[in-house]
């Protein structure tokens, strides 16, 4: 039988005074650069029972072109750059609760794989009233020219035309650096893991999973 074992809130001062918020969203950030196979892992990972995979790279791709978030998100993702914070995050929280609402993901039993989000210090900052963060798996990759070669085969395989274009890859890979790294540094040395991301996808999985089983164990008991 299914058992929750944390339910974290957080409480918020309103003109009411203080008051209990809904409870976070539990997660686990999978964190690397473009490349580093977040997505890859991530889809695995979201099959789990228990695990719910959110990736917000994929949100914006679902996003109609001939709207007005569509727009943006085109403008900035063909230049290899970032949405800018408060669409981000505004289009992450309406994807949660349309998923919730819908019952794909259960708020206090599922927990969420968070794949592209945060990708700066600002959006950490903006997440933490709303999320738990459990874990950080930090996927390394030492060797920048593979991790260029696996965007080359996406673009060829999604047909993604970000990937597809080398200057873009460069940009992504320098926003990474400049913005993305330093959220490593929002949170405790205590929740990151850092996992080789070279090798085969069930190697890179299996180090993976050794992080994540102890979390996900003591949620579980025999019937
Ligand atoms: P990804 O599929 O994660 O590589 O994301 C593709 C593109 O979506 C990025 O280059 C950004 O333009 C945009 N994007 C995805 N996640 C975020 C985020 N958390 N903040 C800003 N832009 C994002």
């Amino acid at each position: 039988m299914e058992r929750v074992v944390r339910a974290p809130c957080h409480v918020v001062a309103s003109s009411e005074g203080f008051q209990l918020a809904e409870q976070r969203h539990e997660a686990i950030l999978l964190f690397g650069a473009p490349g580093s196979g977040k997505g890859t892992q991530g889809k695995i990972l979201g099959t789990v029972p228990g695990f719910f995979h959110v990736s917000t790279g994929d949100v914006f791709r679902a996003l109609d072109n001939n709207s007005e978030l569509g727009a943006i998100f085109n403008e900035y993702s063909s230049r290899g750059e970032l949405v800018p914070d408060d669409v981000t995050i505004r289009i992450w929280r309406s994807h949660m609760q349309r998923e919730e609402k819908a019952d794909r993901y259960r708020r206090g039993r599922d927990i969420v794989l968070l794949d592209g989000i945060p990708r700066n210090v600002n959006q950490a900052a903006l997440l933490d009233p709303e999320v738990d963060t459990l874990k950080v798996i930090h996927l390394t990759c030492s060797d920048e020219s593979e991790m260029i070669s696996r965007l080359r085969d996406r673009a060829l395989k999604q047909g993604r035309s970000d990937d597809a274009r080398e200057e873009v890859v460069r940009r992504r890979l320098e926003i990474y650096k400049e913005e993305t790294q330093p959220v490593l540094d929002h949170y405790s040395k205590d929740l990151i893991a850092a996992v080789d991301a070279l090798g085969a996808p069930v190697e890179v999985l299996a180090r993976i999973l050794e992080h994540l089983a102890p979390i996900q164990a003591p949620r579980f008991e025999s019937a």
